[in-house]
């Protein structure tokens, strides 16, 4: 398909990584595999002039394979592979007096924020990468592994609704698999810009799935792309882990917001567990002032730079209209929801290819094989 298309039309736009996903696109001696956040699905519609907050998870993997990405995977199960191992961290911290209360790590703005501004508190931040960077060092691990392919062949691609992927993507430690796990990052407008050079008839297009064994997910994992998500999907599993029981509603609410700080206790068993779910980093300093003076009395913390989360990050389609925005942020956010409950599996630990990823490769969360692909360390930053 790129074939036909003139490069010319494409390097006036001055799209960055996209040039080079492009080149990769075309050059037959290369793997091409891309993952897209869960954010994505519910933004990219946008730009083609389709309702905000239109789900077209289906529609975006036939674009992908349209344009010619050989193996179509996706963030949302390394979504669900992160409260894997974020829960069992979680657990152990509690469990042998660690460094408590954790944070999120998922945010890649939130954690160079720690890195820059409260280094004395970086072994708050869990150890685990985030979604994308677990996802590129699979890619070029279980990944080459399943597909026979040199590793060293493979470019990973990933679409994000944010800016701050890039940065995170190019960090010297993201390179477990021997070479950067990611390769080349997209932003959704991006994306969008390329399925349209590229002339794809985005709106008529047919679903399609991911690729199995880097693609299946559950609405747990879909969640993290708004605030509160990864704490409710950590919630989810952590709750049924510890307790072998399932929560007598899985849609924990009280921890979903997009404004300010909202905190909850929640019963595991014998376990009180106390979170904090910050929307906006703006919002992060009185917490992490409490941390700081001692007064602080919760287990676990997540940040979001952006105030709704992922949905209204950086690279999504830009909502022009000021007075529109908080409809469509909150059209995103219904989406993502939305699909979260029509999902036939919607916690973590139940995604059949996540476990099938620890029988077949990983061994258990917190492995030796995890802690060298899934999990990172942090630096001081002037
Ligand atoms: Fe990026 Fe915003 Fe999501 Fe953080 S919350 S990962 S800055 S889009």
């Amino acid at each position: 398909l790129l074939e036909s298309v003139k490069e010319p039309l494409f390097a006036a736009h001055n799209m960055g990584h996209a040039k080079k996903v492009w080149e990769a696109l075309k050059n037959p001696a290369v793997v091409t595999m891309v993952q897209c956040a869960p954010a994505v699905r519910v933004g990219l519609a946008e730009d083609f002039g389709m309702d905000s907050g239109e789900l077209v998870d289906g529609k975006m993997v036939t674009a992908l394979r349209k344009l010619g990405f050989n193996r179509v995977y996706d963030t949302n199960f390394t979504a669900d592979l992160t409260i894997m191992e974020e829960g069992s961290e979680l657990i152990k911290r509690i469990q042998d007096n660690g460094v408590l209360p954790m944070f999120t790590s998922c945010c890649p703005a939130w954690v160079k924020f720690v890195e820059q501004e409260h280094y004395d508190l970086q072994a708050n931040l869990s150890t685990c990468k985030s979604p994308q960077q677990m996802a590129g060092a699979l890619f070029k691990t279980y990944g080459a592994q399943v597909d026979k392919t040199d590793p060293k062949k493979i470019v990973s691609v990933s679409v994000m609704p944010c800016t701050a992927k890039k940065f995170e993507a190019s960090r010297p430690e993201m390179t477990a698999s021997g070479s950067p796990d990611v390769d080349l990052v997209l932003t959704t407008r991006e994306l969008a810009n390329l399925i349209k050079h590229a002339g794809i008839d985005f709106r008529n297009l047919e679903p399609g799935q991911p690729d199995s064994v880097l693609g299946a997910y559950t609405g747990a994992g879909h969640i993290f792309g708004v605030t509160g998500g990864v704490m409710e999907a950590a919630l989810r599993t952590g709750y049924e882990l510890i307790t072998g029981k399932a929560l007598d509603d899985i849609n924990i609410v009280n921890v979903r917001h997009s404004e300010g700080i909202k905190r909850a206790t929640i019963q595991v068993g014998d376990l009180t567990v106390k979170v904090v779910v910050v929307a906006g980093l703006a919002n992060a300093a009185p917490i992490l002032e409490e941390i700081k003076n001692g007064t602080a009395d919760f287990h676990f913390v997540e940040v979001m730079a952006c105030p709704q989360g992922c949905i209204s990050g950086g690279g999504q389609p830009k909502v022009l209209l000021e007075n529109k925005r908080k409809d469509v942020y909150a059209s995103r956010m219904a989406s993502m929801y939305k699909h979260d409950k029509e999902l036939p599996l919607r916690k973590s630990h139940d995604n059949p290819e996540v476990n099938k990823l620890y029988k077949d490769f990983l061994g258990k969360p917190l492995g030796h094989k995890s802690h060298e692909l899934l999990h990172t360390h942090y630096i001081r930053r002037g």
